[in-house]
Protein backbone atom coordinates (compact mmCIF):
# COMPACT_ATOMS: atom_id res chain seq x y z
CA UNK A 1 0.00 0.00 0.00
CA UNK A 2 1.19 3.41 -1.04
CA UNK A 3 -0.66 5.64 1.18
CA UNK A 4 -2.31 5.42 4.60
CA UNK A 5 -5.58 6.70 5.09
CA UNK A 6 -6.49 8.69 8.43
CA UNK A 7 -7.96 5.70 10.68
CA UNK A 8 -8.62 8.03 13.15
CA UNK A 9 -11.01 8.23 15.96
CA UNK A 10 -13.75 8.84 12.88
CA UNK A 11 -13.41 4.85 12.41
CA UNK A 12 -13.34 4.06 16.25
CA UNK A 13 -16.59 6.58 16.14
CA UNK A 14 -17.82 4.49 14.05
CA UNK A 15 -16.93 1.04 15.03
CA UNK A 16 -16.65 1.82 19.03
CA UNK A 17 -19.15 -0.52 19.96
CA UNK A 18 -18.15 -3.26 18.24
CA UNK A 19 -17.48 -6.24 20.52
CA UNK A 20 -14.64 -8.91 20.62
CA UNK A 21 -16.70 -11.46 18.43
CA UNK A 22 -15.51 -11.27 14.85
CA UNK A 23 -17.84 -10.33 11.93
CA UNK A 24 -19.27 -7.30 13.83
CA UNK A 25 -17.77 -4.53 12.36
CA UNK A 26 -20.13 -4.13 9.46
CA UNK A 27 -23.15 -4.50 11.63
CA UNK A 28 -22.02 -1.56 13.82
CA UNK A 29 -21.34 0.55 10.89
CA UNK A 30 -24.96 -0.25 9.22
CA UNK A 31 -25.74 0.38 13.32
CA UNK A 32 -27.39 -3.10 14.15
CA UNK A 33 -25.07 -4.08 16.62
CA UNK A 34 -26.96 -2.82 19.72
CA UNK A 35 -28.27 -6.92 20.85
CA UNK A 36 -24.86 -7.97 20.91
CA UNK A 37 -25.10 -9.43 24.87
CA UNK A 38 -22.00 -8.64 26.63
CA UNK A 39 -21.06 -5.72 25.45
CA UNK A 40 -18.55 -2.96 27.16
CA UNK A 41 -20.01 0.19 27.85
CA UNK A 42 -20.18 3.21 25.07
CA UNK A 43 -16.32 4.38 24.23
CA UNK A 44 -16.12 8.09 24.65
CA UNK A 45 -16.83 10.09 21.57
CA UNK A 46 -13.62 11.98 20.49
CA UNK A 47 -14.57 15.49 20.39
CA UNK A 48 -14.33 17.23 16.74
CA UNK A 49 -10.81 19.27 17.58
CA UNK A 50 -8.91 16.28 18.74
CA UNK A 51 -10.03 14.03 15.59
CA UNK A 52 -8.81 17.28 13.48
CA UNK A 53 -5.26 17.48 15.71
CA UNK A 54 -4.99 13.68 14.68
CA UNK A 55 -5.28 14.52 11.06
CA UNK A 56 -3.08 17.27 11.20
CA UNK A 57 -0.40 14.80 12.91
CA UNK A 58 0.04 13.03 9.58
CA UNK A 59 -0.68 16.13 7.40
CA UNK A 60 2.14 17.23 9.70
CA UNK A 61 4.18 13.85 8.97
CA UNK A 62 4.39 13.88 5.12
CA UNK A 63 5.42 17.58 5.30
CA UNK A 64 8.32 16.05 7.96
CA UNK A 65 9.12 13.45 5.28
CA UNK A 66 9.87 15.82 2.62
CA UNK A 67 11.82 18.08 4.90
CA UNK A 68 14.05 15.07 6.06
CA UNK A 69 13.95 13.50 2.90
CA UNK A 70 14.39 9.87 1.07
CA UNK A 71 17.38 8.62 3.41
CA UNK A 72 15.56 9.78 6.66
CA UNK A 73 13.90 6.63 8.46
CA UNK A 74 10.19 8.22 8.59
CA UNK A 75 9.88 7.38 5.02
CA UNK A 76 8.56 4.39 5.37
CA UNK A 77 6.52 5.37 8.66
CA UNK A 78 2.64 3.96 8.74
CA UNK A 79 3.02 3.93 5.25
CA UNK A 80 4.44 0.40 4.20
CA UNK A 81 3.68 -3.02 5.37
CA UNK A 82 5.87 -4.03 8.44
CA UNK A 83 8.69 -6.37 6.67
CA UNK A 84 7.70 -10.15 7.39
CA UNK A 85 4.08 -9.00 8.00
CA UNK A 86 1.21 -10.86 5.64
CA UNK A 87 -1.66 -8.55 5.71
CA UNK A 88 -1.96 -5.25 7.55
CA UNK A 89 -4.68 -5.40 10.25
CA UNK A 90 -7.01 -2.37 11.64
CA UNK A 91 -7.72 -3.50 15.30
CA UNK A 92 -9.74 -1.76 17.84
CA UNK A 93 -8.10 -0.89 21.74
CA UNK A 94 -9.99 -2.69 24.09
CA UNK A 95 -9.59 -0.31 26.90
CA UNK A 96 -10.08 3.12 24.84
CA UNK A 97 -12.38 1.93 21.66
CA UNK A 98 -9.27 4.26 19.26
CA UNK A 99 -9.20 2.21 16.31
CA UNK A 100 -5.53 1.57 15.03
CA UNK A 101 -3.14 0.02 12.19
CA UNK A 102 -1.16 -3.16 13.27
CA UNK A 103 1.48 -4.43 10.70
CA UNK A 104 2.38 -1.39 9.22
CA UNK A 105 6.45 -0.08 9.44
CA UNK A 106 6.44 2.57 12.37
CA UNK A 107 9.19 4.90 12.47
CA UNK A 108 9.46 5.09 16.90
CA UNK A 109 11.33 8.48 16.62
CA UNK A 110 9.78 10.86 19.28
CA UNK A 111 11.42 14.20 17.54
CA UNK A 112 11.46 13.67 14.01
CA UNK A 113 7.49 11.64 13.56
CA UNK A 114 4.54 14.19 14.42
CA UNK A 115 2.96 10.76 14.99
CA UNK A 116 5.28 8.64 16.97
CA UNK A 117 6.19 11.58 18.71
CA UNK A 118 2.26 11.96 20.18
CA UNK A 119 1.90 8.21 20.86
CA UNK A 120 5.17 8.50 22.62
CA UNK A 121 4.58 11.91 24.67
CA UNK A 122 0.67 9.97 25.25
CA UNK A 123 2.38 7.29 26.97
CA UNK A 124 5.07 9.82 28.52
CA UNK A 125 2.49 11.89 30.11
CA UNK A 126 0.28 8.84 31.20
CA UNK A 127 3.26 7.51 33.20
CA UNK A 128 4.13 10.77 34.72
CA UNK A 129 0.59 11.31 36.05
CA UNK A 130 0.02 7.96 37.36
CA UNK A 131 3.71 8.41 39.35
CA UNK A 132 2.71 11.79 40.47
CA UNK A 133 -0.78 10.30 42.37
CA UNK A 134 1.36 7.54 43.75
CA UNK A 135 3.86 9.54 45.13
CA UNK A 136 1.52 11.86 46.51
CA UNK A 137 -0.99 9.38 47.78
CA UNK A 138 1.94 8.21 50.54
CA UNK A 139 2.65 11.83 51.18
CA UNK A 140 5.31 13.03 49.12
CA UNK A 141 5.47 16.12 46.90
CA UNK A 142 6.68 16.53 43.45
CA UNK A 143 7.62 20.08 41.73
CA UNK A 144 8.95 20.73 38.47
CA UNK A 145 12.15 22.05 38.03
CA UNK A 146 13.38 24.13 34.68
CA UNK A 147 16.72 24.78 34.27
CA UNK A 148 18.49 26.99 31.31
CA UNK A 149 21.07 29.59 30.44
CA UNK A 150 21.07 32.79 28.43
CA UNK A 151 21.17 32.16 24.33
CA UNK A 152 20.58 34.30 21.45
CA UNK A 153 19.71 34.04 17.95
CA UNK A 154 22.31 32.70 15.46
CA UNK A 155 23.49 30.28 17.91
CA UNK A 156 23.52 26.53 16.80
CA UNK A 157 21.14 24.07 18.44
CA UNK A 158 23.52 21.40 19.12
CA UNK A 159 26.38 22.94 20.90
CA UNK A 160 23.81 24.79 23.05
CA UNK A 161 22.02 21.23 23.70
CA UNK A 162 25.38 20.18 24.57
CA UNK A 163 26.44 22.64 27.16
CA UNK A 164 22.95 22.45 28.78
CA UNK A 165 23.55 18.64 29.72
CA UNK A 166 27.09 19.01 30.28
CA UNK A 167 26.08 21.43 32.91
CA UNK A 168 23.36 19.16 34.42
CA UNK A 169 25.34 16.34 34.91
CA UNK A 170 28.25 18.07 36.43
CA UNK A 171 25.73 19.67 38.47
CA UNK A 172 24.40 16.13 39.70
CA UNK A 173 27.27 14.36 40.21
CA UNK A 174 28.27 17.21 42.72
CA UNK A 175 28.87 16.54 46.63
CA UNK A 176 27.37 19.79 47.11
CA UNK A 177 23.97 19.00 45.15
CA UNK A 178 23.65 15.28 46.97
CA UNK A 179 23.90 17.40 50.44
CA UNK A 180 21.07 19.76 49.01
CA UNK A 181 18.98 16.89 47.68
CA UNK A 182 19.00 14.81 51.21
CA UNK A 183 18.69 17.84 53.15
CA UNK A 184 15.06 18.76 51.17
CA UNK A 185 14.21 15.00 50.51
CA UNK A 186 14.70 14.75 46.89
CA UNK A 187 14.43 11.09 46.10
CA UNK A 188 13.95 11.01 42.52
CA UNK A 189 13.16 12.46 39.08
CA UNK A 190 12.52 12.11 35.81
CA UNK A 191 14.07 14.46 33.02
CA UNK A 192 12.79 15.35 29.92
CA UNK A 193 14.47 18.49 27.57
CA UNK A 194 12.04 20.95 25.57
CA UNK A 195 13.14 22.82 22.73
CA UNK A 196 11.70 26.01 20.95
CA UNK A 197 12.89 28.49 18.74
CA UNK A 198 12.38 32.33 18.25
CA UNK A 199 13.27 34.40 15.97
CA UNK A 200 14.43 37.22 18.00
CA UNK A 201 16.43 34.54 20.66
CA UNK A 202 17.40 31.79 18.44
CA UNK A 203 16.97 27.92 19.48
CA UNK A 204 15.97 28.03 23.52
CA UNK A 205 16.75 24.29 24.94
CA UNK A 206 15.35 23.78 28.66
CA UNK A 207 15.50 20.94 31.00
CA UNK A 208 12.48 20.34 32.84
CA UNK A 209 13.27 17.97 35.96
CA UNK A 210 9.99 16.79 37.88
CA UNK A 211 11.41 16.02 41.30
CA UNK A 212 9.56 13.90 43.65
CA UNK A 213 10.40 14.90 47.32
CA UNK A 214 9.76 12.91 50.26
CA UNK A 215 7.55 16.00 51.77
CA UNK A 216 6.81 18.84 52.24
CA UNK A 217 9.66 21.76 51.22
CA UNK A 218 10.86 24.72 51.05
CA UNK A 219 10.18 25.90 47.28
CA UNK A 220 11.72 28.95 47.65
CA UNK A 221 14.64 27.90 50.01
CA UNK A 222 15.61 25.13 47.70
CA UNK A 223 15.40 27.32 44.39
CA UNK A 224 17.87 29.52 46.22
CA UNK A 225 20.44 26.95 47.19
CA UNK A 226 20.12 25.55 43.88
CA UNK A 227 20.17 28.81 41.97
CA UNK A 228 24.11 28.99 43.35
CA UNK A 229 25.11 25.30 41.99
CA UNK A 230 23.43 26.15 38.70
CA UNK A 231 25.12 29.45 38.12
CA UNK A 232 28.47 27.26 39.05
CA UNK A 233 27.91 25.00 36.99
CA UNK A 234 26.98 27.53 33.58
CA UNK A 235 30.18 29.24 34.79
CA UNK A 236 31.81 25.94 33.69
CA UNK A 237 30.35 25.21 30.69
CA UNK A 238 30.58 29.03 29.54
CA UNK A 239 27.32 30.04 30.33
CA UNK A 240 25.52 32.39 32.13
CA UNK A 241 21.89 33.37 32.96
CA UNK A 242 19.94 35.86 35.10
CA UNK A 243 18.40 35.08 38.14
CA UNK A 244 14.57 34.24 37.58
CA UNK A 245 15.25 33.33 34.04
CA UNK A 246 17.99 30.43 34.34
CA UNK A 247 15.77 28.34 36.95
CA UNK A 248 12.56 28.04 38.04
CA UNK A 249 10.59 25.70 40.67
CA UNK A 250 7.17 24.59 40.18
CA UNK A 251 4.69 22.93 42.46
CA UNK A 252 1.94 23.32 40.11
CA UNK A 253 0.71 26.00 37.86
CA UNK A 254 -0.66 29.41 38.96
CA UNK A 255 -3.99 30.31 37.11
CA UNK A 256 -2.15 33.12 35.34
CA UNK A 257 -0.25 29.44 33.43
CA UNK A 258 -2.62 27.18 33.30
CA UNK A 259 -4.46 27.07 30.64
CA UNK A 260 -7.15 24.44 29.02
CA UNK A 261 -6.19 22.21 26.06
CA UNK A 262 -7.39 22.11 23.06
CA UNK A 263 -9.27 18.57 24.38
CA UNK A 264 -10.68 20.22 26.75
CA UNK A 265 -8.05 19.37 29.34
CA UNK A 266 -6.19 21.25 31.76
CA UNK A 267 -2.33 21.46 31.40
CA UNK A 268 -0.34 20.13 34.11
CA UNK A 269 3.18 19.17 35.16
CA UNK A 270 2.87 15.96 33.26
CA UNK A 271 1.99 17.56 30.39
CA UNK A 272 4.76 20.19 30.66
CA UNK A 273 7.34 17.70 31.27
CA UNK A 274 6.20 14.95 28.85
CA UNK A 275 4.28 17.14 26.00
CA UNK A 276 6.30 19.62 26.04
CA UNK A 277 8.01 19.47 22.55
CA UNK A 278 3.84 19.07 21.01
CA UNK A 279 2.42 21.93 22.45
CA UNK A 280 2.18 25.31 20.57
CA UNK A 281 4.68 27.78 20.97
CA UNK A 282 3.30 31.33 22.70
CA UNK A 283 4.75 35.11 22.11
CA UNK A 284 6.75 34.40 18.76
CA UNK A 285 8.00 31.00 19.77
CA UNK A 286 7.76 27.56 17.50
CA UNK A 287 7.57 24.32 19.12
CA UNK A 288 8.71 21.64 16.43
CA UNK A 289 5.46 20.91 15.34
CA UNK A 290 4.79 24.63 14.90
CA UNK A 291 8.42 24.67 12.47
CA UNK A 292 6.53 22.07 10.29
CA UNK A 293 3.17 24.20 10.56
CA UNK A 294 5.36 26.99 8.96
CA UNK A 295 7.04 24.50 6.13
CA UNK A 296 3.02 23.71 5.65
CA UNK A 297 1.99 26.98 5.47
CA UNK A 298 4.77 28.36 2.33
CA UNK A 299 8.04 29.06 4.50
CA UNK A 300 9.83 26.58 2.39
CA UNK A 301 13.40 28.73 3.51
CA UNK A 302 13.73 29.06 7.22
CA UNK A 303 11.38 26.28 8.87
CA UNK A 304 12.98 23.65 7.11
CA UNK A 305 16.18 24.10 7.80
CA UNK A 306 15.40 24.45 11.47
CA UNK A 307 13.01 21.39 11.96
CA UNK A 308 16.22 19.26 10.10
CA UNK A 309 18.53 21.00 12.41
CA UNK A 310 16.35 19.83 15.48
CA UNK A 311 15.80 16.33 14.27
CA UNK A 312 19.72 15.81 13.78
CA UNK A 313 20.67 17.94 17.26
CA UNK A 314 18.30 15.09 18.88
CA UNK A 315 19.62 12.17 16.70
CA UNK A 316 20.48 9.30 19.01
CA UNK A 317 19.63 11.65 22.36
CA UNK A 318 17.90 9.41 24.89
CA UNK A 319 15.82 13.00 25.93
CA UNK A 320 13.29 11.17 28.67
CA UNK A 321 14.81 9.86 31.79
CA UNK A 322 13.65 8.50 35.26
CA UNK A 323 16.23 7.90 37.95
CA UNK A 324 16.65 4.08 39.19
CA UNK A 325 14.05 2.79 41.54
CA UNK A 326 11.26 5.41 40.83
CA UNK A 327 9.69 3.56 38.67
CA UNK A 328 9.36 0.36 41.36
CA UNK A 329 8.64 2.63 44.35
CA UNK A 330 5.56 4.50 42.37
CA UNK A 331 4.68 0.63 41.90
CA UNK A 332 5.21 1.04 37.94
CA UNK A 333 6.67 -1.33 35.14
CA UNK A 334 9.57 -0.01 33.88
CA UNK A 335 9.76 2.26 30.75
CA UNK A 336 9.11 0.59 27.24
CA UNK A 337 11.05 2.14 24.30
CA UNK A 338 10.03 4.52 22.32
CA UNK A 339 9.97 1.58 19.25
CA UNK A 340 7.47 -0.72 21.32
CA UNK A 341 5.22 2.70 22.59
CA UNK A 342 4.77 3.79 19.02
CA UNK A 343 3.93 0.14 17.56
CA UNK A 344 1.78 0.36 20.21
CA UNK A 345 0.21 -3.22 19.13
CA UNK A 346 -1.27 -5.30 21.83
CA UNK A 347 -2.19 -8.41 19.99
CA UNK A 348 -5.02 -8.97 22.46
CA UNK A 349 -6.89 -6.33 20.42
CA UNK A 350 -10.30 -6.81 18.20
CA UNK A 351 -8.57 -7.05 14.37
CA UNK A 352 -11.78 -5.19 12.78
CA UNK A 353 -10.58 -5.57 9.03
CA UNK A 354 -7.66 -7.22 7.37
CA UNK A 355 -6.12 -5.47 4.27
CA UNK A 356 -3.97 -8.10 1.89
CA UNK A 357 -1.50 -6.64 -0.48
CA UNK A 358 -4.78 -6.30 -2.55
CA UNK A 359 -6.51 -3.61 -0.74
ZN1 LIG B 1 6.82 7.51 12.96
Amino acid sequence: MSETPDVGRGTEAATGRVSAAGGTALGALLGTNTGFGANPAPLPFPTVSARLARAERYELQGVAREVLGAGHRIRGCLRYRHFGAATVQIRNRRDTGQAYYSGLQVCGLAAACPCCGARIAEERARRVELAIASWRATGGEVALITLTFSHHAGQALAPNLDALLAAYRALVRGGSYRRLKARYGLAHFIKGVELTWSAANGWHPHLHVLGFFVGAFDVAAFERELWALWLAQLGRVGRSCARGYGLKVQQGFTNAHKYVTKIGRQWGLADELARANQKRGRGGSYSPPDLLRACRDGDLVVAPVLFAEYVEALHGRHMFQWSAGLAAAVGLADERSDQEVAEGVDQADPVLVELDGAD
